[in-house]
């Protein structure tokens, strides 16, 4: 397994799976992390693949509606326990999968 595999996986193990997840109600773009999250967790890369660049091609990239303040992190359940999921590292690191 390549280390941007073992990456997605260890972050999105971290996921607590929320229901109505506040990750994907903050973002101005309409972007679904939590749905391109769930996939990895199931590990299905190739359906979070399809998602990710759906949604570039629909809403453009990561941090061009909201100018960088990943509402989606801030507003990340986990980051009440310890800390957030990187959800832009994982937007990122899934056009490489
Ligand atoms: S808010 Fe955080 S913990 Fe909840 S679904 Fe989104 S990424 Fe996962």
């Amino acid at each position: 397994m390549n280390k941007n595999k073992i990456m997605l996986n260890e972050e999105s193990a971290r996921c607590l799976l929320c229901h109505e997840p506040p990750c994907s109600k903050a973002c101005p773009a309409k972007k679904d992390p939590a749905s391109i999250i769930m996939s990895l967790r199931m590990d299905n890369y190739k359906c979070a693949n399809i998602k990710a660049k759906e949604e570039l091609e629909k809403y453009g990239a990561c941090g061009e509606s909201c100018d960088n303040k990943m509402y989606c992190q801030r507003n990340c359940t986990r980051g009440k326990i310890d800390r957030p999921i990187k959800i832009r590292m994982i937007q990122e690191s899934i056009y490489r999968e």
